[in-house]
């Protein structure tokens, strides 16, 4: 049994792979991260939907739910916090994305438009 004083050993933290969970902004629903996409603030009236969870800047979650995109489109929990006031360019790149979600609703909602 080696005793090397050199490595430190966290005994409170369990070696368990760690999921990182966000919450979307719209339903509340908690969720691991990588199944919701992060919205990023990039100035006073404006956001972009940020695919790679990566970029600079205050960030929202949506979860997949079409609904929640809609809503975020729609009104103003998303804004609320991103502490924007959204700019059309903003709120259509957010439908569009919507629109690009694979949803059955989207379907759905197609068959029921046309
Ligand atoms: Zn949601």
């Amino acid at each position: 049994m080696p005793t090397a004083g050199t490595t430190k050993k966290n005994a409170k933290a369990p070696r368990q792979k760690h999921v990182p969970q966000r919450t979307c902004v719209v339903c509340r629903e908690t969720n691991a991260k990588r199944t919701l996409t992060r919205i990023v603030r990039t100035g006073e009236t404006s956001f972009e939907v940020d695919p790679t969870g990566r970029a600079n800047g205050r960030g929202a979650y949506l979860c997949s739910q079409l609904s929640c995109w809609q809503k975020a489109a729609t009104t103003p929990i998303l804004a609320k916090a991103l502490r924007v006031t959204p700019d059309e360019t903003s709120i259509q790149n957010l439908q569009e994305f919507a629109a690009n979600l694979p949803q059955n609703d989207e379907a759905e909602a197609a068959a029921e438009r046309s």
